[in-house]
């Protein structure tokens, strides 16, 4: 071959090699972005033109960092020399995900790995980007599923507490009727005091505020809401709840009481939802006792420290125990040896406890009871202040 023909021939290869690698990074289905290592774009794909809603001819030769949301955007240029001086990567060949930012303004998490070419003069970064929108956008609908269905078995325990519920806030209402009455036959009597009257307006007042209580703790348990986590004292919850469950138990015979530990460590929980898992366990200790018999009366709660990290819960009853066909899907939904059980409460309790880091357990003697115990971790520095 003479000399030129080899020239035109290296030529055209070169010229594949450059239409082949165009073809190939327009073809690829994810971002991909070529920056040097001042940071500025060298190279941007179709698909990085999809994500970002760029043009390639508009970020060419352009900072990356526009695509990126602050604090990113202000970090990257310092981030970038460093990495010259330092060589210690905090994304480069690792990966992670990050938000990006669109044209248009709006954020979208991708999946983001760097790898890094060309020597220390002429180096330059390859970025790949993969659009998480539609993973999170199926996530968070399985998350709101996940909260309706909470929600919905939440209401299903108040419904089961009716009679107590309705207990709790008639004897007020009774009370205060009462001390009404009282209070009208002393103003017709004439010769009253007015320092009488005073007396029972301040009882009424007492009755009144203990039926907006018992509201107020209805109205927490039976709205769907958020869920938001914070410092919580496992105590004072545990004191709630029995003041809910409580007039229940009573009205089947059954007493609550309370073994707690003192300075117990704080934990960081959505405490709606924790009252929600100790309100069923209770409901199905309950309804473990209706039949047996006046001298198994007793449900106890206990807290426990059970390490510096993790707090335990345990509701120890009385009754049948487990029965053999339950203890192997108790935890599977609508599973349930009642008649008018739904068989959701252990399932959604344990799914609560578990996305808060803990653990939902059983024991069971046949004939001489069960206990559940959930744990949390918690926070040692915290502790609650009763002592
Ligand atoms: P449900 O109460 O609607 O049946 P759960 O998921 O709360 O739904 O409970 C499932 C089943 O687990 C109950 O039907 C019962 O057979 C059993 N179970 C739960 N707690 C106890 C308990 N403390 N003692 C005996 N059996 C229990």
């Amino acid at each position: 071959m003479k000399g030129h023909d080899k020239t035109l021939k290296a030529e055209q290869y070169a010229n594949d090699d450059t239409r082949l690698l165009r073809a190939l990074l327009d073809a690829a289905v994810d971002a991909i972005i070529v920056i040097d290592r001042y940071g500025l774009i060298l190279t941007f794909n179709r698909a990085a033109e999809h994500m970002f809603g760029y043009q390639a001819d508009e970020v060419l030769g352009q900072n990356v960092k526009q695509l990126m949301p602050e604090p990113y955007q202000s970090e990257h240029d310092v981030y970038l020399h460093q990495y010259q001086i330092t060589r210690q990567a905090k994304i480069i060949g690792i990966g992670r995900e990050v938000m990006a930012r669109h044209k248009d303004g709006t954020l979208f998490s991708v999946k983001l790995s760097v790898g890094e070419a060309g020597d220390h003069v002429n180096g330059y970064f390859v970025g790949i980007l993969h659009d998480l929108t539609g993973l999170r956008q199926v996530e968070g609908e399985l998350y709101k599923q996940q909260q309706r269905m909470v929600h919905f078995s939440r209401l299903g325990v108040l419904g089961e507490m009716t009679a107590g519920i309705a207990h709790e806030i008639n004897q007020p209402l009774t009370a205060i009727s009462t001390y009404a009455e009282a209070c009208a036959r002393l103003i017709k009597n004439k010769g009253y005091k007015a320092a009488e009257i005073a007396e029972i307006l301040e009882l009424i007042r007492a009755q009144a505020l203990r039926a907006g209580e018992v509201i107020r703790r209805l109205r927490d348990l039976a709205v769907q809401h958020d869920s938001e986590r914070c410092e919580t004292d496992l105590n004072k919850l545990i004191i709630e709840v029995v003041k809910l469950a409580g007039v229940d138990a009573h009205l089947n015979d059954i007493k609550i009481i309370t073994d707690l530990e003192s300075r117990l460590p704080l934990v960081i929980v959505d405490s709606v939802q924790i009252q929600q898992v100790l309100l069923n366990l209770i409901r199905n200790a309950i309804d473990a006792m209706t039949d047996a018999g006046p001298e198994k009366n007793t449900i106890v709660i206990r807290s426990n420290k059970i390490s510096p990290e993790m707090i335990e819960i345990s509701v120890i009853d009385q009754g049948h125990g487990i029965a053999d066909e339950m203890v192997d899907k108790l935890f599977e939904p609508f599973h349930s040896s009642k008649a008018h059980g739904m068989g959701i409460g252990l399932s959604i309790s344990r799914t609560i406890i578990t996305s808060h880091g803990g653990s939902l357990k059983f024991e069971s003697i046949p004939g001489q009871g069960a206990t559940f115990k959930f744990c949390l971790p918690s926070i040692p520095e915290l502790l609650t202040g009763v002592d």
